[in-house]
């Protein structure tokens, strides 16, 4: 098991806890159209607190998905609301919703969806370059990210140079570059083998909770349930259960910087 090891780190920063809640209220989404009609959520009610970590589990068609995307303003509910902030985010224009996404939401997915043609630090960079960011300070940014979690030595590698669990240490490094306050990940680990799937997400859980991110991850694996602050397991579109983690929470490293470029950090193996 690879552990994140403590560095120097100089004003790492984390989020305040602000009023950075998001909350789906009474959230029910139901795809197609009559008559073939399909309940996905059926009145969901969950509260993400600022820093906090949510596995969502449940079988497959229980609505995780659905409920993630709901949470994250890609999907808009059929009724009800999803306020993030105190804001609705149902009631954005989708400009600000797009925004949103930008600047306070980050994701990783199944598989890491890389470009393939982009070296490890280009791809991590590519939240602050789209958003306007010298190129310079992006790289360098990148680069710090990528020692964090282990791929020191790897940024000019390209996505097929790499593997599995390496390539979605780079996807969590690019979610989390630009300092999101809530991290969203939807199976992260479904294609990786369960010893690298434990190591990718236990580095997840870490590096969210290092930068003060809330993360919502959708699993199917149980042990996810040991890094997250709490488990919501999911059946028929409904949350059927909440409970806390069962094992203690394990303090993590510091990040790096999002408010200064700072010396490289890096990772023991
Ligand atoms: P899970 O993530 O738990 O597997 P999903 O949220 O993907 O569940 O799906 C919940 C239900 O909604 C399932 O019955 C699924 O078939 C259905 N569903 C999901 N996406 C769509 C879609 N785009 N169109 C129609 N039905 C969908």
């Amino acid at each position: 098991m690879r552990h994140l090891a403590r560095k120097h780190q100089p004003g790492a920063m984390t989020h305040s806890a602000r009023n950075d809640t998001l909350s789906a209220h009474d959230v029910t989404k139901t795809y197609g159209r009559p008559p073939a009609l399909t309940s996905a959520l059926a009145g969901v009610n969950l509260t993400i607190r600022p820093g906090e970590s949510v596995a969502i589990m449940g079988p497959s068609g229980s609505g995780k998905t659905t409920l993630l995307h709901c949470l994250a303003g890609v999907l808009p509910p059929t009724t009800g609301h999803v306020l993030w902030a105190g804001k609705d985010v149902g009631a954005m224009s989708d400009g600000d919703r797009t925004r949103l996404r930008r600047s306070d939401f980050g994701f990783v997915f199944q598989s890491g969806q890389l470009l393939p043609e982009l070296p490890a630090e280009e791809n991590t960079a590519l939240p602050m370059l789209l958003s306007g960011h010298a190129r310079a300070i992006s790289l360098q940014r990148a680069r710090q990210w990528l020692g964090y979690l282990g791929l020191a030595g790897m940024e000019h590698r390209r996505p097929g140079e790499l593997s599995g669990g390496q390539a979605q240490r780079v996807a969590i490094a690019r979610a989390l570059i630009a300092a999101p306050k809530v991290l969203f990940a939807d199976e992260p680990t479904g294609a990786l083998d369960q010893g690298t799937g434990h190591e990718v997400l236990q580095t997840l859980t870490h590096a969210a909770r290092a930068t003060g991110a809330a993360l919502v991850v959708v699993t199917h694996d149980p042990a996810v349930a040991a890094w997250c602050s709490r488990t919501v397991h999911m059946r028929d579109g409904r949350i059927v259960e909440s409970a806390p983690a069962t094992s203690g929470e394990v303090p993590a490293p510091a990040a790096p910087a999002a408010g200064s470029i700072a010396p490289s950090q890096e990772v023991a193996q």
